[in-house]
């Protein structure tokens, strides 16, 4: 038991979305397991919430397995459960949840439901080792501006209809890219030359993308497909990088972390690098793998709540709560 050497535990499970995944770190935060599996979505863009979660019941076992088998442990040598409590997909969240339950019940292990949202954040400021920064989520299911401020994590600004991840998504399955198409688009947007006006959606910290989405779609066949892409990345990583400058005015942070699936786009970090920088403000991403959800970020989060002495949630009280806000979290630990 040489591993153990005093160390605590935790296993995290997510499931809010795409991705079934179990991951083991320990009190210092060490990564000591991270085991996925994504539901393949084939032609449809937006995930069928009934085969995603049929999915995660699917691969719920050898996941978990898996990540035990990585870690050399066995499941009652951790030390506590964190499973992702949404914001997601309810049948897909219900997997997870029961997932953690089961083992928290049968194993006597505490448990902590962890806000998917907070899990990105606190990875990223974790990893990048950023104290107190403003945090830029832009993925699939969120586009949002978080600081922390009296005691929680407070959005500072977010989209008010589309995603920027659903806005690439949806773009490139019209030019027949299938999902994920945002990798693709920045591709072909490399080889743009002209820059379109487009739609540019702002109000107050607020992003406004469907009309710019609409606006780039009735393009194709009109112009080249580069510059489209071009002028859509252009206008929407604008308005982004806009509306974070508002934001960060108002709350004055020195770092800006920048998470979430969109954040691998490396127009988009060095357009927010160049508008940090006129601000003295460093701006830092992860590497691409903990962009995507996966489970360190819940079980980090579950470490996060252990170390600070946070009461666990009784199993019978371990719910899953498809639209909660970061706002509602109580943060013990900053
Ligand atoms: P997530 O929801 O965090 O798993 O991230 C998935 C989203 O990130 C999808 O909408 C992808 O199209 C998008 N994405 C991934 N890589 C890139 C990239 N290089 N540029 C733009 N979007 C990207
Ligand atoms: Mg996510």
């Amino acid at each position: 038991l040489g591993w153990r050497m005093g160390r605590r535990y935790v296993l995290g499970i997510e499931s809010t979305a795409h991705t079934f995944a179990v991951a083991i770190v320990d009190d210092k935060l060490n990564v000591i397991s991270d085991v996925r599996d994504v539901v393949r979505s084939g032609e449809t863009l937006g995930i069928d919430p009934k085969l995603t979660a049929e999915h995660h019941a699917n691969v719920a076992p050898q996941v978990l397995e898996k990540a035990l088998n990585e870690a050399g442990m066995d499941i009652t040598d951790i030390d506590a459960v964190a499973y992702s409590m949404g914001p997601g997909l309810g049948p897909a969240l219900r997997i997870g949840a029961t997932v953690a339950r089961a083992i928290a019940h049968k194993f006597k292990k505490p448990l902590y439901p962890v806000h998917h949202g907070i899990g990105h954040i606190e990875l990223t400021s974790t990893l990048l080792g950023f104290k107190d920064p403003l945090v830029v989520i832009v993925s699939g299911g969120h586009t949002s501006i978080l600081s922390f401020n009296l005691g929680r994590w407070r959005t500072y600004g977010e989209t008010l209809d589309i995603t920027l991840g659903n806005l690439m998504d949806m773009f490139a399955r019209k030019i027949g890219i299938p999902f994920p198409g945002g990798p693709k688009i920045e591709e072909i947007a490399r080889k743009g030359r002209k820059y379109i006006e487009m739609p540019y959606g702002i109000k107050g910290n607020n992003m406004v993308y469907s009309g710019l989405l609409t606006y780039a779609i009735q393009l194709i066949g009109r112009t080249s497909v580069e510059d489209i892409a071009y002028s859509l990345q252009e206008t929407a990583f604008t308005v982004l990088v806009e509306a974070t400058e508002r934001a960060l005015t108002q709350v004055s942070k020195k770092e800006i972390g920048l998470t979430g699936g969109v954040a691998s786009n490396d127009r988009l970090y060095n357009m927010m690098c160049s508008m940090a920088r006129e601000h003295g403000v460093k701006v830092g991403r992860l590497e691409k793998k903990y962009n995507s959800d996966n489970g360190v970020q819940i079980a980090v989060v579950g470490m996060l709540y252990m170390k600070s002495g946070y009461a666990p949630v009784p199993v019978e009280e371990a719910v899953i709560k498809q639209r909660i806000r970061v706002e509602e979290v109580e943060i013990p630990w900053r």
